[in-house]
């Protein structure tokens, strides 16, 4: 099965990053490959070598390591995954094609499929992928998600997607979100209402909070950086339920799966009408 991070396990990695990386030097940083998705920039652990991390931020799905000079922008691309290991217990393990230590405490980048990427840009310099991000969930104004709905005639699952409509969200989030909702992935984007609008964000947001709780969802590779699996996975309403009921109260729907720009679609045909 297809499934990437999406803002909740990005978000789960931040969380457990900031109290070991913050306010703290980044020694020994060791890179044992030229490339991941993208070749690394040039002299990148050296660059990063004996910088204090400011702060680690998130933007969307990317992980962005605020340092003096630097901007360290991380993706975890399909199977990137960040461990937490103790400096006296590490041995490098397959894959880690990363490594740098703060303190007493190793981290490592593992990504057995080398689709996450890594790159430092100048700070206040950033990807043009960032810069052209929607605002995240829990900030975007309803006025400019309206509009940037109604930009667009593609069906409303495939433009909660685009992150230049709303930042971070993925396929999962998306379908459980749009259930929540009672609204159609198939209904075109520039049709919803402003009320709709409004109930989709509220639950975008919750469904999100719930995720972040629950450490994300754990359906192949992501881990927290403990290496323990999320568990937000046992929370899914639709996606992944095909032939399942419908959990919406006096429904008597049964969940089904397309597939829409190709990515699997789970709904309700029945409470998710048009
Ligand atoms: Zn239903």
């Amino acid at each position: 099965m297809k499934t990437l991070p999406e803002l909740p396990e990005v978000e789960t990695v931040c969380r457990g990053l900031r109290p070991y990386m913050e306010g703290k030097v980044l020694q020994n940083v060791m890179q044992y490959r030229a490339n991941l998705r993208n070749p690394f920039p040039p002299l990148f652990a050296e660059r990063l070598e004996g910088q204090i991390v400011r702060k680690i931020n998130r933007r969307g799905k990317y992980i962005l390591v605020e340092l003096p000079d630097y901007t360290w922008m991380m993706h975890l691309g399909m199977s990137g995954r960040i461990q937490r290991n103790f400096a006296t217990d590490y041995i490098r393990q397959k894959h880690d094609h990363v490594v740098w230590q703060v303190e007493n405490v190793v981290f490592a980048f593992n990504d057995a499929r080398r689709f996450g990427d890594m790159d430092l840009f100048p700070r206040g310099q950033l990807s043009r992928t960032v810069t052209t991000m929607a605002s995240e969930p829990f900030e975007i104004k309803i006025d400019d998600f309206y509009k940037n709905l109604h930009l667009s005639s593609r069906p409303l699952k495939t433009a909660l997607l685009d992150q230049t409509i709303i930042a971070g969200l993925g396929n999962i989030y998306v379908c459980e979100a749009l259930w929540q909702s009672s609204l159609s992935p198939f209904k075109v984007s520039n049709s919803i209402t402003r009320k709709q609008i409004q109930l989709l964000l509220k639950n975008i947001c919750a469904v999100l909070e719930s995720a972040i709780e629950a450490g994300g969802s754990s359906l192949r590779d992501h881990r927290t950086i403990e290496g323990n699996l999320g568990y937000f996975q046992h929370q899914f309403k639709v996606y992944n339920q095909k032939g399942k009921p419908c959990l919406t109260l006096r429904c008597s729907g049964t969940i089904e799966r397309e597939v829409q720009s190709g990515r699997s679609t789970y709904y309700c045909p029945i409470c998710q009408k048009n």
